[in-house]
């Protein structure tokens, strides 16, 4: 081990407290305070952030650090000046700050204070911030959610496609871009939008081996769901509806069957939805049936199921979503409900839509059909999706799906497999 490894531990133990790093966070570490590019693809809840975090921290100069959400970015400065007695080592710099805040914000980056400066990317194209950044030191860039750079990802923002352009204007330094967006097609377009062509990749594995994946079809759905809630009585779990209409209706239907569910969707008041989140992580309330609009940023460790009422609209999105379940490493059963309808009725809608979008939409519709009617291990489809190899006798979580504790009749999957995956 090099010395420089060796005091990364230290530095790890003294600002984090935590004794080992998780997965490849040292060499990713080390690389970047070496100077080199740096793309990082790793499941949600594998540790992205202390990526950047801990070199900025030891790190001369501030490290701007580009993420998609004003929540996001207040719960990392909070815990970042969490961990230490001094204020202001980390900032969120956007329009909301009136003038004091700002200039404060910028005398703390001038004063060698601050290690990481948040923005948004809408916010770091404003004149004024990128006069002023231009002239400070900028440790490195980090580019977190990174997969927001590309239509082919579950949560593209269009701001986020000119970020080349802003960072070379500000600094020539290292950038690190992190996500837990691993499919080839968003990969190979973060790389080249951000012309991160020759950057270090690092991949760890997208496998969840104690998440069960089950798919129906879409009958009786209202009593199977119930049946199904019922024989988990008093556990945790998400049912995803497309409509705000559908998640209203059924949280109802549930209430009335005597199950502890409330709604969440974007159309609720914000105090409402607040609350209803908070009673769902308080354990109050046992099933939030949400839109989409659930789920990003929350870390439940003991969600121990997810209902698909409506198919989503990519297997991206079926897995992230999916991935809510069984964070702490427990049960964690997907089932997603299928009728071949409900994707003529995304496909119409889609068809309103501008070329380019259409095209993107359709393929991932696709691509979420093949999985759904697959019959083999739901397990390696998804992982193939994310460009990763499966052994669906042998590999960890080999039995953790319909098809594979419940095989149906022969079939050649792999052919299957490649003729509905054009990858
Ligand atoms: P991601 O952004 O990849 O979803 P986070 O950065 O939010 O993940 O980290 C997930 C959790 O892992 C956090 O609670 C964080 O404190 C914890 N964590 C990160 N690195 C370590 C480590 N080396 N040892 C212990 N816990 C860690
Ligand atoms: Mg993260």
């Amino acid at each position: 081990m090099s010395a420089k490894k060796a005091n990364l531990s230290g530095e790890l133990k003294k600002y984090f407290g935590f004794s080992t790093f998780k997965g490849q966070q040292e060499q990713i570490i080390d690389n970047l305070l070496n100077g080199k590019d740096i793309f990082v693809l790793m499941p949600t809840g594998g540790g992205k952030s202390l990526c950047y975090q801990l070199p900025a921290l030891i790190s001369e100069g501030t490290a701007i650090v580009v993420s998609p959400l004003i929540a996001l970015m207040k719960n990392q400065v909070d815990a970042v000046n969490g961990l230490s007695s001094e204020d202001g080592v980390a900032h969120v710099l956007n329009s909301s700050l009136n003038k004091t805040q700002t200039k404060q914000v910028f005398d703390d980056i001038k004063s060698g204070k601050t290690k990481l400066l948040y923005v948004a990317p809408e916010s770091l194209i404003k004149d004024d911030y990128l006069d002023f950044l231009k002239d400070v030191k900028i440790s490195f860039f980090a580019i977190d959610e990174a997969h927001c750079i590309s239509e082919w990802g579950h949560d593209f923002r269009p701001e986020y496609r000119n970020l080349k352009q802003i960072i070379d204007r500000i600094a020539n330094v290292p950038v690190i871009a992190l996500t837990a967006t691993a499919t080839p097609k968003v990969q190979d377009d973060i790389q080249k939008t951000l012309g991160m062509a020759n950057a270090l990749v690092f991949k760890e594995s997208f496998n969840r081996p104690n998440l069960y994946y089950e798919v129906c079809p879409k009958i009786n759905i209202d009593k199977e769901i119930v049946k199904f809630i019922n024989q988990r009585k008093g556990k945790s779990g998400i049912v995803y509806c497309l409509s705000r209409r559908k998640v209203e209706e059924f949280a109802q239907l549930l209430q009335v069957n005597g199950i502890n569910a409330l709604p969440y969707h974007a159309g609720l008041d914000q105090k409402v939805r607040v609350a209803n989140q908070d009673k769902f992580l308080m354990e109050e309330v046992d099933v939030i049936v949400a839109t989409i609009a659930f789920g990003m940023g929350i870390d439940k460790p003991d969600v121990r199921f997810v209902i698909h009422y409506d198919f989503p609209k990519s297997l991206e999105s079926y897995y992230q979503e999916t991935g809510r379940a069984g964070r702490d490493g427990g049960e964690g059963h997907c089932l997603a409900f299928y009728d071949p309808k409900d994707i003529e009725k995304l496909e119409k809608f889609l068809a309103q839509k501008p070329v380019s979008e259409r095209e993107i939409g359709l393929q991932l519709l696709n691509e979420v059909v093949g999985y759904a009617e697959t019959s083999m291990s739901r397990r390696q489809y998804i992982l193939y999706y994310f460009g990763e190899s499966f052994d669906p006798v042998n590999g960890d979580g080999a039995n953790m799906c319909d098809n594979s504790s419940n095989p149906p009749k022969v079939k050649d999957a792999t052919a299957d497999l490649e003729k509905s995956l054009e990858l």
